[in-house]
């Protein structure tokens, strides 16, 4: 039986949890793989979302989806880093929630995802949800349920 204090959490808005859009890491439609390439190593992240000009997302892209875009049949080509986009590599399938969603979607798709994109009704980017700060609260909730 789920008591009350668990059917709260579940129910719970995701809102106090996003990481706002403005300390997450993020490149643009048209910025080249190079580009998105620094982003990733010097942000230490190995993926990040990918915005257009008016901040909606797009996708996300990843240090694996660049490096498997330029390996040729016996080296890699370097150089196709700078004569492609970031949108021929990006993954746009990508779900989305939003700050009103609650704390049991976000639970179910951070089982595949290690962050998640939010947006406002409009489509405009609004931060991310990571795998680490939901396993925060489920841990700190069963951290009070033991009283530990
Ligand atoms: P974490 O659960 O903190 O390890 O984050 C999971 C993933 O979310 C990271 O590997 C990044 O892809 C993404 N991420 C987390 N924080 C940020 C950020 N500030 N900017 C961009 N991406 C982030």
């Amino acid at each position: 039986m789920i008591n009350l204090e668990t059917s709260n959490l579940l129910e719970k808005e995701i809102k106090e949890l996003v990481i706002p859009a403005d300390n997450v890491a993020h490149v643009q439609l048209g910025n080249s793989l190079e580009h998105a390439l620094l982003v990733l190593i010097k942000s230490g992240y190995s993926a990040v979302p990918v915005l257009d000009t008016s901040y909606k997302i797009q996708g996300l892209i990843s240090n694996t989806m660049i490096m498997d875009s330029i390996l040729g049949i016996e080296r890699i080509e370097y150089e196709k880093l700078s004569e492609h986009k970031v949108e021929e590599v990006m993954n746009t399938k990508i779900p989305r929630m939003k700050n009103s969603d609650t704390f049991f979607r976000a639970l179910e798709l951070s089982i595949n995802h290690p962050f998640v994109c939010i947006e406002d009704e409009a489509g405009v980017f609004v931060g991310i949800l990571t795998r680490r700060s939901i396993l925060a609260l489920v841990y700190r909730y069963f951290r009070g349920v033991l009283g530990k």
